[in-house]
């Protein structure tokens, strides 16, 4: 049972819905401004997809709608954040190779590469063997890769915590146990929160609950094409130093990278998730460990006979065009929409969380261009 830390406080400038490294960064970034923020929380902070997430900070094989929010994380926020959120955050940049065993693959992996270069992102399609040169742990399957040089990881569980801890710093207010259920509009701007713990209130309302985002802004008629996915992750015993790039696959079936302590986080899917039984928010490890460690194997011979320690699944909003929606609705003025991560927010959330904090108290994004990722990009065309 989450624990719900009862306040008297049922108002602030803004209210977050949701406590995941989206709304933990957001949190610190308007609270720093001086900003009163009263984030409400399910269940536990960084309960969600954020603490259960593998910690790619990708920019290569991005839409380009994405990209300017992942290359000025790159760029300007992970290497100095473990300094900014005073913990280690584990950042590490050694590339990233997306692996190609099939023309089909080379071809999609080549269309991506040349799109994100376009827009000024270092990363190129190497052969099976400069792949092999870089990593040489991998299989002559490999026929090719894109690499990307200054893509890397970190950990997701410190940095979802640092954005917390020093949120609660600048004196923002988090509730957990509590449930968002609706929200509602006084003099035609959205105000209030209905929750299970009564009605709050707020100037400005941060919807960033992940999947579940999509009920509670269509109680004031906004509506965005996500839904539930589900994905696990694995963790491999300890082995010794291997490599510290972060792989991939073209059909992204599986990815991962071995951590400062020797085990492999390793991501993936079944492809058999939306027909098993335990589908509701259950590891269905019966048929994705199989899998997964099979396709693995075909990239990496030597993880044969490697043990498989842990397991877990995680749920994100996955969005019907792939990219999230970051974005002030304008039909419903107060309300700021951050969700439809689709599987990739986490690299990109200290940026994601400048752009909510500008959307928030100027009400554009100036830093760093979101302007593809409004919410009415779904609207009927005709
Ligand atoms: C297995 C897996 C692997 C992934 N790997 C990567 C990766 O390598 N790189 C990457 O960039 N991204 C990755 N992601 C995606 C990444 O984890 C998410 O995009 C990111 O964590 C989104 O953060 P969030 O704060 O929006 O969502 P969440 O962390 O899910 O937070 C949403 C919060 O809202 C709360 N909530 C829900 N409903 C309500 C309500 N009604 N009222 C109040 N609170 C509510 C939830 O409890 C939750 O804590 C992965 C995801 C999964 C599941």
């Amino acid at each position: 049972m989450p624990y719900h830390n009862h306040t008297e406080k049922k108002s602030a400038d803004v209210i977050v819905i949701g406590g995941g490294v989206i709304g933990c960064a957001a949190a610190y970034r308007l609270a720093k401004e001086g900003v009163s923020v009263l984030v409400l929380e399910k269940n536990e902070i960084c309960s969600g997809a954020s603490g259960r997430n593998a910690g790619g900070v990708r920019q290569s094989a991005r839409d380009v709608r994405e990209l300017p929010l992942a290359m000025y994380g790159v760029k300007h926020i992970w290497p100095a954040l473990s300094e900014e959120l005073g913990v280690d955050v584990e950042y590490t940049r050694a590339g990233n190779l997306r692996l190609g065993r099939t023309a089909a693959h080379l071809e999609k992996l080549s269309e991506l590469a040349e799109n994100s270069s376009k827009v000024g992102l270092d990363v190129r399609m190497v052969t099976g063997g400069e792949a092999r040169e870089i990593c040489p742990y991998m299989s002559a399957d490999v026929l090719g890769a894109s690499w990307c040089p200054t893509d890397g990881y970190a950990n997701p569980l410190t940095t979802t915590i640092g954005f917390y801890k020093k949120a609660l710093s600048y004196g923002a207010v988090f509730i957990t146990g509590i449930t968002a259920i609706g929200l509602g509009k006084v003099k035609g701007r959205v105000r209030n929160v209905y929750t299970d713990d009564g009605v709050y209130e707020a100037d400005r309302v941060l919807v960033c609950a992940g999947y579940a985002s999509r009920a509670i802004v269509n109680t004031v008629g906004i509506d965005v094409p996500v839904e539930r996915e589900d994905e696990e992750v694995f963790v491999t015993e300890q082995l010794p130093p291997m490599f510290d790039q972060v792989l991939g696959t073209a059909e992204a079936d599986f990815y991962g990278h071995q951590t400062k302590h020797g085990s492999f986080l390793l991501g993936g899917v079944s492809g058999l998730q939306h027909f098993t039984s335990n589908h509701d928010g259950h590891p269905t490890e019966a048929y994705t460990a199989p899998s997964l460690v099979r396709g693995i194997i075909r990239f990496f011979p030597s993880f044969a006979g490697v043990k498989i320690i842990r397991n877990w699944s995680g749920q994100f909003d996955s969005c019907v065009d792939g990219v999230p929606v970051i974005d002030n609705a304008a039909e419903a003025p107060g309300l700021t929409l951050a969700f439809a991560f689709t599987g990739h927010g986490f690299g990109i959330s200290p940026s994601v969380s400048i752009a909510l904090k500008e959307l928030i108290m100027d009400g554009n994004s100036k830093t760093i261009d979101v302007s593809g990722l409004k919410y009415d990009r779904f609207a009927a065309k005709q």
